[in-house]
């Protein structure tokens, strides 16, 4: 296992007194570890989960040639510059095949999904094609150049081939994938199992809900949106409470996560100059790094291990808490559940308002991003303190004002993560 000194050390221009949000990423990917045991479950239990292991599709979807349409299915190569005139011999249905064989100059009525009959690689779109009912039969007329040899038949094993990965390990199972599985007749799938997080806030002026309010103390919030996020995120939460400023408590509650949990995430008490024993604890019970980060909000952070669990102490302002969260638990904690890295993505928008930015730090502004003529853009939501939490529940992205940048001006462009409805 990695001390924080080996990671320190492999490292350029390590700094703990003024990192940047990509280092902290960085250092963050080198600590941690993905789980390895793994469970099976079915696949209403496998929403959210990370396979373990590839997908080998057991057959190919569609199985068969069939067709996209309703309509006449037809050998193709005898389109030409003339209309194509063809006899009705049969019907093919969904689930109910054409058992004989097609001669040139006829074709098969048939329906959406129905299997392709022998020789037959072209299907006229009903709407498309002239139908005559006479004596001796049904015929069609389709006109000159409207189709081409294979139009409208969708082929076997398009979707998925029979014997190549349908999914690969490390995906995290989302709507579309259980639906692929089941596609594939897959009943049961291998997963990773799923990763213990247990959280805590700290502070003597905290309040947990239900207790009676008293001047200079606020109610704690960070417990609930940490375990929204976790929760989103398919983690097993460890729920410890608000842990009053003394050390047994304190101690109580690091040595219960690090016994049951993967990583154990803190809010509060981190920032330089705290009175507080938060600090000297995680400093007394594991290897601990104490960061101040580049960034806004949240510029305290500690990062560790605390016997197996991994620490992430965040700082205690909620809107730094839930910031921090995204930025950087979040990848910390997908890669520890062992998913393929797919870091929010980051869209562009015009700012509709100048932005003050110092460079040198990596900023994170509430913003809201709405589309006007077909344009994405995005204002910020206002008071941008990190005692804000409005902000949170008002915006629906951060506005990331990276390292180097400086101030945005009316009509720039700027990056965007957002969170609404992603996490
Ligand atoms: P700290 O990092 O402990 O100095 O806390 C910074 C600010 O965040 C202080 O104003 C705290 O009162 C506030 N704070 C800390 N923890 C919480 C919490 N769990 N819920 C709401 N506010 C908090
Ligand atoms: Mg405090």
């Amino acid at each position: 296992m990695n001390t924080l000194d080996h990671i320190a050390a492999q490292l350029q221009g390590y700094d703990p007194q003024a990192l940047s949000a990509s280092a902290v990423n960085e250092f963050l990917a080198h600590l941690v570890v993905p789980v390895q045991e793994t469970e099976s479950v079915d696949m209403f239990a496998a929403l959210g989960r990370v396979l373990s292991d590839d997908v080998i599709s057991p057959v190919s979807v569609p199985p068969h040639d069939n067709s996209a349409m309703d309509g006449y299915a037809f050998a193709g190569a005898q389109l030409g510059a003339s209309a194509l005139r063809l006899n009705v011999v049969g019907t093919a249905l969904a689930g109910k095949a054409w058992q004989g064989q097609v001669k040139p100059g006829e074709c098969v009525r048939i329906m959406t999904g129905a299997i392709m009959p022998a020789g037959l690689d072209t299907v006229v779109p009903q709407e498309l094609a002239k139908v005559e009912v006479e004596v001796e039969g049904e015929h069609i007329t389709i006109p000159p150049g409207l189709l081409s040899a294979g139009d409208n038949r969708r082929l076997a094993g398009e979707d998925v081939h029979a014997g190549r990965a349908a999914l690969q390990k490390g995906e995290r199972l989302m709507p579309a994938a259980l639906g692929l599985m089941a596609s594939l007749g897959i009943p049961r799938v291998q997963v990773l199992r799923r990763l213990k997080v247990a959280y805590f806030s700290t502070g003597d002026e905290i309040l947990s809900l239900g207790e009676a309010p008293r001047e200079g103390a606020v109610f704690d919030s960070n417990r609930y949106t940490v375990f929204g996020l976790l929760t989103r995120l398919g983690c097993e939460v460890i729920d410890l409470g608000v842990v009053k400023d003394q050390p047994a408590l304190l101690k109580a509650a690091f040595e219960r996560g690090a016994r049951e949990a993967d990583a154990i995430i803190t809010s509060g008490g981190v920032s330089v100059g705290e009175a507080d024993f938060t600090k000297t604890m995680m400093k007394e019970l594991g290897d601990v790094a104490f960061w101040r980060i580049a960034m806004r909000p949240g510029r305290p952070m500690a990062v560790g291990r605390i016997g197996k669990s991994v620490l992430f102490g965040l700082p205690g302002n909620p809107v730094a808490v839930m910031v921090t969260f995204l930025a950087f638990v979040r990848p910390a904690l997908l890669q520890m559940m062992g998913a393929r890295a797919k870091p929010l993505p980051l869209l562009k928008a015009r700012s509709t308002e100048a932005i003050r930015k110092k460079p040198g730090r990596t900023e994170y502004q509430r913003g809201t991003v709405s589309t006007v003529d077909g344009q994405l853009q995005v204002c910020t939501t206002g008071n941008q303190g990190s005692g804000v939490l409005s902000s949170m529940v008002q915006g629906n992205g951060l506005i990331v004002l990276h390292h180097h940048q400086g101030n945005v001006a009316v009509g720039d462009e700027v990056d965007v993560m957002m969170f609404e409805g992603m996490v």
